[in-house]
């Protein structure tokens, strides 16, 4: 497998942050295993995780004006290099102010050992997650996470968390993946939670 440094990348208008390779994850859909880029981006292998610096660096050599959104999203879990998160976002709202997007495994919270949606205000305006499935277990036989089948209710309560601190948390599953009844239930947990549901287009 090819290694490279890169940091951010373009996806379609949105500009994406690659901070690690690490994941808590090993989700049976994951990109990871049938690629190593997404369109021209380059290996998002990682040589090693970047410092702040690093991809404060790999920020300004950019035109941020180029783009809509910054999503912290790579080949990895975010919330895994989360002191890095922290101080890029931190950068990003100081210097450009730009909508921020956080996509995640929801499980955060469990990778860190306490609550770090609090840390989320103010830094990230959009929290999304992978919600595949309202039952826990086949959302573990699909996500596979090392904190097996509670990783289902940490999800959950990750989102329920962020919602307090960040505009916007979306739950979502893929479209033709699940029964429609499956929708349906999923889209009841949202609403439990104060969150908003969205089926996402099946992508190859
Ligand atoms: S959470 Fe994301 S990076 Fe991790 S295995 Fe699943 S799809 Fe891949």
């Amino acid at each position: 497998m090819k290694k490279e440094m890169t940091i951010v990348y373009r996806y379609n208008t949105n500009l994406y942050i690659n901070l690690t390779n690490r994941c808590s994850s090993s989700c049976v859909f994951c990109l990871r295993q049938t690629r190593d880029r997404m369109d021209d981006s380059g290996s998002l292998w990682l040589e090693h995780e970047p410092t702040f610096e690093e991809v404060k660096q790999a920020l300004l050599n950019v035109n941020m004006d180029e783009y809509d959104e910054v999503v912290f999203c790579g080949f990895g879990e975010p919330t895994e290099a989360f002191d890095v998160l922290l101080q890029v976002a931190d950068f990003i709202k100081e210097k450009w102010n730009k909508p921020t997007r956080l996509n995640t495994n929801g499980q955060g919270n469990l990778i860190n050992g306490r609550d770090i949606t609090p840390d989320l205000k103010g830094r990230i305006d959009t929290v999304s997650i992978s919600l595949n499935n309202p039952d826990p277990v086949k959302y573990q036989e699909i996500v596979r996470s090392i904190y097996g089948v509670e990783s289902f209710d940490a999800m959950l309560q990750f989102a329920k968390s962020a919602g307090k601190y960040v505009g916007k948390v979306i739950l979502s599953t893929v479209d033709t993946t699940i029964s429609h009844e499956e929708e349906e239930e999923c889209r009841k947990i949202c609403e439990e939670l104060g969150v908003t549901y969205r089926i996402r287009a099946y992508e190859e």
